[in-house]
């Protein structure tokens, strides 16, 4: 495997990642995508709000902003396309007494200049009409049409699915150490399974990006500092939101929101804590109590007792100035090829929005690539279509008869919380890009999410996963190397004693 020549090496397969090697999969090039864990999507792409955002947050004349609109305008085609969860909903950002009031204006005002289409200053009933647990001292909101919420995760899957379809080589376990060079130029990088060489490396590698641009000699000053976001996540049997609700935003944050999420959740979160652990995705008591009095000034009758999960995800933020010299402002995206060196794509700081950004991002990219000089040859097989797999409960009950009569393992249902049957399991495992671990299981299906998180579906699905994979049930792990379930056969071992 070492030692193979490529045209392009992507570093990550995080949603960025996946999104450009989706693209890039449209031309005669040779792409390669790396990525460190034993699943792609596991960093920042996993643990996030899920929210499409309209635009109208980011600073006019920085990257974030260029790319959050211009992301957001090509979700709807994305979801076509690669078949993955996404309601344009809208989003509204709530204001509770008159001085929050009057700063709607300003914040739509910032979104005009984005060019961020459909928004309106509703008042105080009309939201109530929409949001009847809102907060009774609501003044009103800034209703934004184009807003949306996704699953992250399977935008990502969906992307990597459809870039290997498509000829890209996905290696996971595979962890960049450095780049290969001769001169200023790059011809590779080495890794934990040996050397690759490539005429180019795009580096988006999250919250490592400043690590890898380090390497290359670049930007020594540039820093990711991950920012902790925690959540909470609600029974969707006991509490349902209709709405994204954002509160009046900071000068730091766009503070604690109460939302839905496409699977029918209500979550809350998060707050954005600055920490020096790139690992360290706990959450603290400090944290949740700071989240929880939030989202009670949005939402006053929500309860703590229909919590059933609670998470953290790292915002990879950086340091980086605007490359516009008309805008002041630092922790911009970097999406560059730098002149120092020779063959890389460089993607740093890529924070929230970069959900919503990456489609984006994976256009500049290849804008970038063109304007480099390479002669991007589209490929006439390119197929863009995503095929979605059943999923057992959005089906009708006639159409669920019929996929159990042809394929019997649908009939068995695995998670009772979530509807998830054994069928849509075998499909995972076996699909583009396979899951092979629990959590990779529970990420596409989404077993495991729900009441009783996993208490009934563990067991069973270690089973499947051991059988379809045709390894020992002890290899089977929650996600990777180092978190494998089981430690011994207990029976074999009782009958060594006796
Ligand atoms: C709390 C929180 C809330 C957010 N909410 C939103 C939101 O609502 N909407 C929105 O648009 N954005 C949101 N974001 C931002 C969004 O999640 C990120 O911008 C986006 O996921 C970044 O994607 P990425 O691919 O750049 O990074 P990641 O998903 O972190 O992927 C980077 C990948 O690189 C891999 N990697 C790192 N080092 C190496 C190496 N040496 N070798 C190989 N692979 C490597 C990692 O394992 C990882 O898989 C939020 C982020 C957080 C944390």
């Amino acid at each position: 495997m070492a030692n193979t020549k490529h045209d392009v090496i992507i570093i990550g397969a995080g949603v960025v990642g996946c999104m450009v090697a989706r693209l890039l999969s449209r031309f005669k090039l040779d792409v390669l995508l790396i990525e460190k864990d034993s699943d792609i999507g596991m960093g920042a792409s996993s643990a996030n709000t899920a929210i499409v955002h309209a635009g109208y947050d980011p600073k006019p004349g920085t990257l974030k902003a260029e790319m959050n609109v211009a992301g957001n305008r090509m979700y709807d085609q994305l979801a076509g396309e690669l078949n993955f969860p996404f309601e344009r909903r809208g989003d509204y950002v709530v204001a509770i007494g008159a001085e929050e009031f009057v700063k709607l204006e300003g914040l739509r005002q910032q979104g005009l200049e984005n060019g961020v289409p459909g928004m309106v200053i509703i008042d105080g009933a009309d939201v109530r009409r929409r949001e009847p647990n809102i907060n009774p001292d609501v003044s009103g909101a800034l209703w934004a049409s184009t807003g949306g919420i996704c699953d992250p995760f399977a935008v990502a899957v969906a992307a990597a699915e459809n870039a290997v379809v498509n000829g890209v080589t996905l290696l996971t376990d595979t962890a960049f150490q450095d780049f290969i060079m001769e001169g200023t130029r790059i011809v590779g990088v080495r890794t934990n399974r040996g050397d690759f060489r490539s005429r180019w490396v795009v580096n988006s590698a999250g919250l490592y990006s400043d690590v890898v641009m380090h390497k290359a000699g670049l930007r020594p000053e540039f820093k990711i500092t991950p920012r902790k976001g925690e959540y909470y996540v609600f029974d969707k049997a006991e509490i349902t939101i209709n709405n994204v609700l954002f509160p009046v935003p900071s000068a730091t944050s766009k503070g604690i929101l109460v939302t839905t999420t496409v699977h029918g959740n209500t979550i809350i979160g998060p707050n954005a804590l600055e920490i020096e652990d790139k690992e360290d995705r706990s959450i603290t008591r400090v944290g949740m109590d700071e989240i929880w009095q939030g989202a009670l000034s949005l939402i006053p009758s929500l309860s703590l007792r229909y919590s059933i999960a609670e998470f953290a995800g790292l915002r990879p933020g950086g340091n980086a100035p605007c490359a516009n010299p008309n805008v002041k402002y630092d922790k911009d995206f970097i999406i560059e090829i730098p002149k120092q060196v020779e063959g890389l794509v460089n993607l740093g700081g890529i924070e929230s929005p970069g959900l919503t950004s990456s489609p984006a991002i994976a256009v500049r990219v290849v804008e970038l690539l063109k304007d480099a000089g390479e002669k991007l040859e589209e490929k006439p097989e390119w197929n863009p279509i995503r095929r979605a797999r059943p999923r057992f409960r959005d089906m009708l009950p006639v159409e669920q008869k019929l996929l159990i009569e042809s394929h019997p393992s649908y009939g068995r249902i695995i998670c009772r919380c979530e509807n998830v049957t054994e069928g849509e399991i075998i499909a995972e495992i076996h699909a583009p890009v396979p899951a092979r671990t629990y959590d990779a299981v529970k990420r596409r299906t989404w077993l495991g999410t729900g009441r009783c998180q996993g208490g009934f579906d563990t067991a069973r699905v270690v089973e499947i996963l051991a059988r379809e994979l045709g390894v020992s049930p002890l290899e089977v792990s929650k996600k990777g190397k180092g978190s494998e379930f089981l430690v011994r056969p207990t029976k074999e071992k009782e009958a060594e004693q006796c």
